[in-house]
């Protein structure tokens, strides 16, 4: 199994879905957790959960779009723990509209988060990874940012900025022993994706292979993958988990 002791993990959108996942699945295996989420409330239960399996643990009631909460966030983690080892940027929505309809704060909101808000925890942590001269940034993507999808162009465009700001950043702090590389995910079963349409949700379905949608803690062990210290050698790179939805 792998090992996250001694680690320091920051997970955005920590709250529920794939992040909620992610953080569990870090901290079960050793890490110390700096958790985020937008509302601030949705964080308690998983707070307590991972105090009563002994973990480390820092609330951060935390907007990814709020470039100074953000500093601070990364500021008292580094305060707290002396340092930063895992960044996983995942928080992420949605407000799909065909382009023709779609409004300007529907296309501004989503890249704002998506994209903006995870160059902002990069920028924020990469002083503190590359004094230590170690680091693992997973940024979470989409399939849709590589096969394209109807009444999504704002979220695909974001996801499509998150897969080529992965490669730019991996290339700029690769010899620093920093890796950074993006998770695309297909179809998972999360708060995010619950409240689809049926007839979303069969359509979506019979473009799968394996004939079913992913689970959150499927997504979060290719999140432990590429933030374990094993996995050195693996930078720039984008991990589909989608059952077979796409292949690249
Ligand atoms: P969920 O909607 O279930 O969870 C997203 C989490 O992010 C929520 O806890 C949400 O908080 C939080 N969040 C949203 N905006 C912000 C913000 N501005 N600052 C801090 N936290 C925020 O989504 P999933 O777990 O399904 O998705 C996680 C990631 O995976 C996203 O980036 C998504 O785009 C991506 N993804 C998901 C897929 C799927 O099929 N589910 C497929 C491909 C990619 P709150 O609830 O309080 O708003």
């Amino acid at each position: 199994m792998l090992n996250f002791e001694g680690r320091v993990a920051i997970v955005t959108g920590g709250a529920q879905g794939i992040g909620r996942a992610t953080v569990m699945a870090l901290a079960e295996r050793g890490a110390s957790i700096g958790l985020t989420n937008i509302r601030c409330a949705k964080l308690d239960s998983t707070i307590k959960e991972l105090e009563d399996m002994g973990r480390k643990v820092l609330k951060f009631c935390v907007d990814v779009t709020d470039v100074e909460a953000v500093q601070e966030m990364v500021e008292q983690t580094v305060a707290t723990w002396g340092k930063i080892d895992i960044l996983v940027n995942n928080a992420g929505i949605t407000k799909d509209n065909l382009v023709m309809r779609m409004k300007t704060d529907e296309w501004e909101a989503v890249l704002k988060t998506n994209l903006d808000g995870a160059f902002y925890c990069i920028r924020a942590v990469l002083p503190t990874m590359v004094r230590q001269r170690y680091g693992r940034i997973i940024n979470i993507a989409s399939v849709v940012a590589q096969a394209g999808n109807v009444g999504q162009a704002n979220y695909i465009a974001s996801k499509a900025g998150i897969i080529g700001l992965t490669k730019a950043v991996a290339a700029e702090v690769a010899r620093r022993n920093i890796t950074v590389n993006a998770i695309a995910p297909g179809f998972i079963n999360t708060p995010m994706t619950e409240g689809l349409p049926p007839e979303v949700k069969e359509k979506m379905l019979s473009m799968i292979p394996m004939g079913r949608m992913g689970t959150d803690s499927e997504v979060a062990q290719g999140v432990l993958f590429l933030a374990s210290p094993e996995t050195s050698y693996i930078t720039g790179h984008v991990l589909n988990i989608n059952g077979g939805m796409y292949m690249a």
